[in-house]
């Protein structure tokens, strides 16, 4: 509930204008609900509208994807890019390609990333984007078409100094490669840091496809340390996803002496009792783009069951939800908290519902947002335009320790904040404030624009 008047007024403006918009607006909630202790000792913010203009994205562009299947049939899809705050940099956030994607979707994504992207020091401003075509089931060529025409439109929006996408939900290497051979060939320039995830050979960044899922694990070994005096040795942990974040989780969590005993996609999860064989995972993913199921058809001792939500009746100590929103509701939290779960880490950005937060918090688990703990991601993303900058590129070890680095800054950020906020350890309320305090004290120092 919120109590603060000036929150509680622009969050009923915003139900208003974007009602339609639910995600949008579970976004916005969470955060409004952490701000009402700083936004008290700052009148001079409503003065200026500075709450009104955080909500409100500084650009947004819808367009029209035409493209033509292998058979020689046109489809049309919907694009998107959200410009959501430039404040403390030029817009930053990936470009998600899947059916559900619309307009709430981006914009809650955005509005995420405005807050993740101050979080990790680097000076990113932030932005999102995507389109609801599939790519799953689709021939490299099909994509290729899709990927150029998306770019048609895109690249007039976008550069190095203005707005520089990524990857997200079903936009890994393979489409960052062909939007950004589009880029190149339209404007004629080698510009490098418009776009990040790039290929090795061409301005990529070592251990950029690792980052988040590596980012995620050093964040929560830093929390476990710290708030618990633990570690991932000998712990059993659930990842949910089996995508890049759930991965390189999964790969990162088995280093540090984890078990990762169950993973899914969209239809359902895996139970292997003797932990998930990740070369196995890799080449089922990675290299032959199939279906989870096939990892229990191929592995001795290995269970499929159908239905991803129930991934998390599993009995774990560490659950890592890598997939997509609200992917655990309050029945999925409830029966982590029963199982004796201790922590749950999110990868992925906002997979619990308000209620399975309620749930994991109230029982005093450990809980970190995505806007925290999967910021690793972009982190690297901001490595990476930093090495096109500089026009050289650093080892995968360099850019791993810049990374560990900056994780355990953003922990630090969070917690200190927490303890500020007088309710030490309460991450999520802390990740809001210290992301937002960065822009709201630029968005100040830039005037009304
Ligand atoms: P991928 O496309 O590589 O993988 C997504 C995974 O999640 C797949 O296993 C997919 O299954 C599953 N999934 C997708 N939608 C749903 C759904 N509605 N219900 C259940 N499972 C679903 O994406 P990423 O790994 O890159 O992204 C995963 C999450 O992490 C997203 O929330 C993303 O925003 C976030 N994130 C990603 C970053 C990155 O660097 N890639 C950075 C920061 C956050 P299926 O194959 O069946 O669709």
């Amino acid at each position: 509930m919120l109590n603060n008047e000036y929150l509680k007024r622009v969050y009923e403006e915003v139900e208003r204008r974007d009602a339609h918009e639910p995600e949008f607006l579970q976004a916005v909630r969470e955060v409004f609900e952490s701000l009402e202790l700083v936004v008290d000792k700052h009148p001079e913010w409503e003065k200026n509208g500075l709450i009104e203009r955080f909500v409100e994205p500084e650009r947004v562009v819808e367009f029209r994807v035409p493209w033509v299947d292998d058979a020689g049939k046109t489809h049309v899809n919907r694009g998107y890019r959200v410009q959501f705050n430039s404040a403390i940099g030029p817009y930053k956030g990936g470009l998600r390609f899947h059916p559900s994607v619309n307009l709430s979707v981006i914009k809650f994504l955005g509005f995420e990333q405005i807050l993740k992207n101050s979080l990790t020091t680097l000076p990113m401003g932030g932005g999102k984007g995507g389109s609801d075509f599939d790519p799953k089931g689709k021939s490299d060529a099909e994509v290729m078409r899709f990927c150029q025409s998306f770019m048609t439109e895109l690249y007039r929006h976008i550069g190095q100094f203005t707005d520089t996408p990524a990857g997200d939900i079903g936009v890994g290497g393979r489409e960052v490669a062909y939007m950004y051979g589009q880029y190149k060939r339209i404007v004629d320039r080698f510009e490098g840091g418009v776009i990040t995830g790039k290929g090795l050979t061409f301005g990529g960044s070592l251990a950029r496809t690792q980052a988040t899922g590596f980012g995620l694990c050093y964040f929560s070994a830093e929390a476990l340390k710290h708030l618990k005096n633990d570690s991932y040795e000998g712990k059993t942990v659930v990842v949910s996803g089996s995508g890049n974040v759930a991965q390189y989780c999964a790969e990162k969590v088995t280093a540090l002496g984890g078990k990762v005993v169950a993973m899914s996609d969209s239809q359902g999860y895996v139970y292997d009792p003797n932990g998930i064989d990740l070369p196995k995972l890799f080449d089922i993913k990675q290299k032959r783009r199939a279906r989870i199921s096939v990892y229990a058809d191929e592995v001795a001792g290995a269970e499929y069951h159908e239905g991803c939500r129930n991934i998390w009746n599993v009995k774990c100590d560490i659950a890592h939800p890598c997939a997509s929103q609200n992917e655990m509701d309050e029945k999925g939290a409830q029966a982590l908290v029963d199982n004796g779960c201790m922590a749950v880490f999110e990868g992925a950005n906002m997979p619990l519902t308000p209620e399975a937060i309620e749930v994991v918090k109230s029982n005093g688990l450990l809980y970190s947002p995505g806007k925290a703990s999967n910021a690793g991601g972009v982190a690297t993303s901001g490595l990476e335009m930093t090495q096109n900058s500089m026009r050289l590129s650093w080892s995968f070890e360099e850019v791993d320790e810049k990374l560990q680095g900056i994780m355990k800054n953003i922990y630090k950020a969070c917690y200190d904040a927490s303890v500020e906020c007088g309710k030490p350890g309460d991450l999520m309320l802390g990740a809001n404030v210290a992301g937002f305090l960065k822009v709201a004290e630029a968005m100040m120092a830039q005037g009304v624009v």
